[in-house]
């Protein structure tokens, strides 16, 4: 079924204050759009002193509203009017809680099924892009070892996650899970899917929240200084990641989930990347015994040694095949990663060093 947004519409984009969100909002307002955007505290100036200011220099119109994923019917209001939904709202969160159900699975969701009962509810409501991930699709990286190349496409679900390995997977698998039940109970809206693999890129926001800024700031801090697990991501740009959520919502043919990743790296390569700009930080220059690191990593930071096991010394990779469909174009990630450190540098984030 191909959906046709009118470009009059204005676009529902929930957890405005985000990462990601502020990105797809300044690149709506960029071209023109009217977007309403949900934040949990529209007076909490650092949040969405970004948005303003987007707005402020760009043509489009920005509308902000107060919403709660926990709370049913919040979105109602926001989505009066809207043919298109970007639902990127939900705790991107590694550690720091006691209690996975309540941090995350319960805003994931709760969350969504609030949102997409409110779709239900808005006669104006044609399309939802909801930012899944591709922890919906694997858990860790020695799910791949069997698949040719070790790579990962979309007709995957990962099965390996749980309230208690990986959390945060299990949060964004069940709750894309929710969304394709949901879509498929009712005939009025479409869903398309958007499932980066890590996001890296400068952030707009001074103050960004976002699991993204660890890897980073640990590359600069000196705590990998002493090397790094052979552990491989994909990387894909905050940039290209919002484009590709405007390119699924303006795609009137795109339907199902799309995997965004760049290229597969280590933490090495990550950290190989930023050598020639920022030689004077201590970026780590080798890799550790998977036998050292499983010994030492729960000690020293917030990993627990099954994910050691399943993941460390385990290479993968993604098939973006469907992205490049929509017309996405990837930036390379060694551009992502030094403009990202760039910018954390400039805010504040990353202490200078001559
Ligand atoms: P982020 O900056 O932490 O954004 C998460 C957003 O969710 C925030 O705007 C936050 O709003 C909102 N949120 C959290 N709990 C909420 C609640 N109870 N009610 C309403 N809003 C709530 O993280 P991000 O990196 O941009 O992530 C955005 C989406 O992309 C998430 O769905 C994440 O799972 C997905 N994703 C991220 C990555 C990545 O590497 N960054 C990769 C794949 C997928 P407040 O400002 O009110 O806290």
């Amino acid at each position: 079924m191909a959906v046709n947004i009118s470009a009059q519409s204005p676009i529902l984009v929930t957890g405005a204050s985000g990462y990601i969100a502020g990105w797809i909002v300044h690149y709506l307002l960029q071209s023109g759009r009217t977007v309403h955007a949900t934040v949990r505290d529209p007076n909490k100036l650092s949040s969405v002193q970004h948005l303003l200011d987007s707005a402020e220099n760009n043509p489009g119109t920005l509308k902000l509203f107060k919403a709660d994923l926990l709370e049913e019917g919040s979105f109602d209001e926001a989505m009066q009017g809207c043919e298109l939904v970007m639902h990127t709202a939900s705790p991107f969160v590694l550690d720091g809680f006691t209690d996975a159900e309540v941090a995350l699975v319960k805003p994931a969701v709760e969350g969504t099924k609030n949102v997409l009962a409110s779709a239900n509810r808005s006669p104006s409501v044609r399309r939802v892009v909801l930012t899944s991930s591709v922890a919906a699709i694997y858990g860790d990286n020695i799910d791949a070892q069997t698949l040719p190349n070790f790579c990962i496409d979309e007709s995957l679900w990962n099965t390996t996650s749980s309230l208690t390995h990986n959390p945060y997977q299990y949060s964004k698998m069940a709750a894309e899970k929710v969304a394709w039940e949901m879509q498929k109970a009712q005939q009025q809206w479409d869903l398309v899917t958007i499932n980066p693999s890590l996001v890296l890129g400068p952030a707009l926001a001074k103050n960004s929240q976002s699991a993204s800024i660890g890897t980073l700031k640990q590359m600069a801090d000196g705590s990998l200084a002493f090397g790094v697990p052979h552990l491989v991501f994909g990387v894909v740009d905050v940039r290209d990641v919002a484009q590709a959520h405007i390119l699924a919502g303006d795609t009137p043919s795109a339907h199902g989930r799309h995997i965004l990743c760049a290229q597969s790296l280590s933490l090495l390569q990550i950290g190989q990347c930023l050598r020639g700009d920022f030689g004077q930080y201590p970026l780590p220059k080798f890799e550790i015994p998977k036998a050292v690191v499983w010994l030492f990593g729960p000690i020293l930071g917030p990993v627990t040694r099954p994910f050691i096991s399943r993941n460390v010394g385990y290479d993968i990779s993604f098939n973006n095949q469907r992205s490049l469909s929509l017309g996405l174009k990837y930036r390379a990630p060694k551009t992502t990663i030094v403009e990202h450190f760039q910018q954390l540098i400039d805010d504040g984030l990353i202490r200078k060093r001559a």
